[in-house]
């Protein structure tokens, strides 16, 4: 090489690594994310994940002491600029309203929703009670039209596009044995964000599904009778039950929040930026394609 030309190849070598030392702006930085369920094993995972990434959060959950508890852990980590929280029942439309209307005054607005709050229960379909099935539907179904409806108008009136993220289930594709109720709730979650989707889309708005398959640990679903109630579905005692959804899955793995998490982020960030309207199962492969 000339002369020049080798000088000049080492220089941008040299501002090259430069730059690959300076630290990287954070993905999330100065969007605001509003999660329900925060306070239990996934919400808090995915909380976690995008405070990393530098989003301010602002945790919702019903819980009021696991959501306290969350909090202090968060804002000792973080620092109380980044995260807040608020007690909001996603069935209630007025708490619903005042969780968003929190977040406005507090962060200036909310970017990216993250609908997760949820239960789960377990019956034969002939000792399904009305008062049961209506449970599933309205903390599931309904909770998902109240929290979703409230952050699309506020995504367009902030002309900034946004991510609404619908943590559904596995159970919203595939039946499960005694769970009609929470198997159809979970299917209209599925749903109910294609059409999120379809409505988004001109206001750059986004909308995608996380579906996770059975996470035992750190999942306060599974610390009830849930997990008792799914390992008699399946005629098995409560230690064989791990061990049966590790099993059955393509690659003999558990999934845990923070597995979960990750999906979410994908759909939270730019990097999915053409995506809206899809499915993402977190199963290790255990997804309606297998007949196994
Ligand atoms: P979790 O119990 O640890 O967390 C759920 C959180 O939702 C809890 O903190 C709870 O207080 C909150 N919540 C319940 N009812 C609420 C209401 N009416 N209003 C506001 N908050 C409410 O469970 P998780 O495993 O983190 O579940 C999160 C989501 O993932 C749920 O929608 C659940 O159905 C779904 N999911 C979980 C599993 C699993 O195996 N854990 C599998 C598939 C789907």
């Amino acid at each position: 090489l000339p002369e020049q030309d080798a000088f000049d190849i080492e220089y941008w070598l040299l501002e090259e690594a430069k730059l690959q030392r300076m630290p990287k702006p954070k993905a999330l930085a100065g969007r605001v994310a509003l999660i329900t369920g925060g306070a239990g094993g996934i919400g808090r995972a995915t909380a976690q994940r995008m405070l990393n990434e530098g989003a301010c959060v602002m945790l919702t959950d019903i819980d009021q002491n696991s959501l306290n508890e969350t909090l202090e852990a968060f804002q000792q980590q973080y620092g109380a600029d980044q995260v807040d929280a608020v007690r909001m029942d996603v069935t209630d439309e007025q708490q619903v309203q005042q969780a968003f209307s929190s977040s406005c005054l507090r962060f200036g607005g909310v970017d990216i929703l993250v609908s997760n709050a949820g239960i789960a229960s377990s019956s034969p379909l002939d000792e399904t009670t009305l008062e049961n099935w209506n449970f599933n539907q309205n903390i599931l179904s309904t909770g998902y039209f109240l929290v979703s409806r409230e952050a699309f108008a506020l995504m367009k009136r902030q002309k900034m596009g946004g991510s609404i993220v619908f943590v559904a289930s596995k159970n919203g594709l595939v039946a499960s044995a005694n769970a009609a109720a929470y198997c159809t709730a979970k299917a209209a979650e599925i749903q109910l964000a294609r059409c999120v989707a379809l409505e988004g889309a001109p206001h750059g708005i986004r909308a995608n599904v996380v579906n996770p398959d059975a996470v035992l640990r750190g999942s306060k679903i599974w610390t009830g009778k849930w997990k008792e109630e799914r390992a008699s579905a399946y005629q098995m005692n409560t230690d064989e039950l791990e061990e049966h959804y590790r099993q059955r899955s393509l690659l003999k793995r558990n999934v845990f929040p923070e597995d979960i998490a990750e999906g979410v982020y994908f759909f939270v960030a730019d990097l999915s930026s053409k995506s809206t309207g899809n499915v993402l199962n977190v199963d290790a492969g255990h997804a309606p394609s297998f007949t196994r």
